[in-house]
């Protein structure tokens, strides 16, 4: 039915490439490019049975993408490499005619900014060449959108308040290691805090605002409220959202790490002069920390992500709290990768499912909310992500 190439080889790539030989219905064509040609090997072999082709690419030169695409002739791209590269693979699907699709918002390498203008900048040039762009399609942002737009449809009228909750409950049994690509979750979380309140944005310092709230199957743990880019696209798309935040825990072994890091200058993203080379510290850092796609052996615990929402439906208040649990154990057993890899990796395969189904198809560029939540949420289900909804109860917030 469908071919798709995969561009990253890292934790979230593992998965992806998992799940999409899993659904050979749909997927009948696969290739799994990356920088690193080996690490695309190994992904292949410890799938077996000669299902996944694989490619060298540098993804940040358009024309070897074009070229890769002109040979592959995929109808979609997953790309699970790193935001840096959104831009240029967007850039190459245009040239070679192919759809696309992504689990994070463009970054410039020198600037730690979140914001999806670069990309809705696209929209334009995707509708006229009338090939659909899919942003931000992994847990958070993806499932997070996904489970508001599911809750807009069928529970709410209006839609007035909307918490994210994200909590990794794991435990790798490291110091301190971050669960997806370094360099990317130490500038998300060091940032200042943002949320929307009454048609503004109110920032904070970084970490201001905390409090214990309680996880399912995990009891209480200390959250904090950080930016995160699903709340600018989700803010446009329900404009009757008196307030929008996303709140992600934190251990004080973690945080205590951070703050280290940040003070002795290792988190910062500006290039420096050392022994007359220039290296920008965050990224040796980054090749010193454990590889989080090495973390999943010995994980143990569980995430829990969710939307929490307080709305009106006919004419009474009501809340509502969809969310799932995800052992990094069982996702360890399944993929090879921890639980933060495959509740990423998991909502990228069904997206692009969603594109080749035709269930998801509009020529231009589009956030999650923007599709029929249904069917995606059904392969939730169906894929290793299962939701748990609750309704009426408190919401803490
Ligand atoms: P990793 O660092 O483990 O993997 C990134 C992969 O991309 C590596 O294989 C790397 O190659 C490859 N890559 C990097 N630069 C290039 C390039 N120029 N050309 C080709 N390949 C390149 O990251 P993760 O797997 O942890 O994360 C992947 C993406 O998922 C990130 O964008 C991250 O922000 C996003 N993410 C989204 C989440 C969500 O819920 N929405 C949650 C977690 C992550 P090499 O092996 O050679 O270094």
């Amino acid at each position: 039915m469908g071919r798709v190439l995969i561009i990253g080889a890292g934790g979230v790539g593992t998965v992806v490439a998992h799940k999409v030989a899993q659904n050979a219905d749909v997927f009948t064509d696969i290739m799994l490019a990356s920088r690193t040609k080996s690490k695309c090997d190994a992904i292949a072999k410890a799938i077996g049975g000669n299902r996944i082709k694989t490619a060298q690419v540098d993804a940040d030169n358009v024309d070897e993408l074009v070229a890769l695409f002109n040979d592959f002739k995929p109808e979609i791209v997953i790309n699970v490499a790193l935001p840096y590269q959104d831009l240029t693979i967007m850039d190459a699907c245009l040239i070679a005619g192919v759809n696309y699709l992504d689990t994070a918002n463009y970054e410039p390498k020198d600037e730690a900014h979140f914001e999806y203008s670069w990309q809705w900048a696209y929209q334009d040039k995707f509708k006229e060449a009338g090939l659909t762009a899919i942003l931000g399609c992994g847990f958070d942002p993806g499932v997070s959108g996904v489970y508001t737009a599911y809750a807009a449809k069928h529970h709410f009228d209006e839609i007035h308040y909307l918490d994210i909750v994200d909590c990794n409950a794991g435990d790798h049994h490291k110091a301190f290691a971050t669960n997806f690509n370094p360099e990317i979750n130490i500038r998300e979380v060091t940032q200042k805090g943002k949320y929307y309140e009454n048609g503004e944005w109110v920032i904070t310092e970084p970490h201001q605002i905390h409090k214990p709230l309680n996880y399912p199957n995990i009891g209480p743990k200390e959250s904090y409220v950080i930016y995160h880019e699903e709340l600018e696209s989700l803010v446009k798309n329900y404009p009757t959202l008196k307030r929008a935040r996303f709140w992600m825990t934190f251990g004080q072994e973690y945080l205590t790490h951070l703050r280290v890091i940040q003070n002795i200058g290792m988190a910062r993203i500006d290039e420096i002069d050392y022994n007359g080379q220039k290296i920008v510290p965050i990224q040796f850092l980054k090749a010193v920390l454990p590889n989080p796609g090495d973390l999943g052996e010995n994980y143990t615990g569980e995430t829990s992500i969710g939307c929490r929402i307080r709305g009106i439906k006919d004419g009474k208040e009501r809340t509502y709290y969809v969310y799932n649990n995800c052992s990094h154990e069982a996702a360890y057993k399944e993929t090879g990768a921890q639980g933060v890899s495959y509740t990423t990796g998991v909502p990228a395969m069904i997206g692009a499912m969603m594109f080749l189904k035709g269930e998801w198809k509009n020529p231009g560029v589009n956030n999650v909310e923007d599709f029929n939540p249904d069917p995606f949420m059904e392969q939730l289900n169906k894929q290793g992500l299962p939701w748990v909804e609750v309704f009426d109860g408190d919401l803490e917030l």
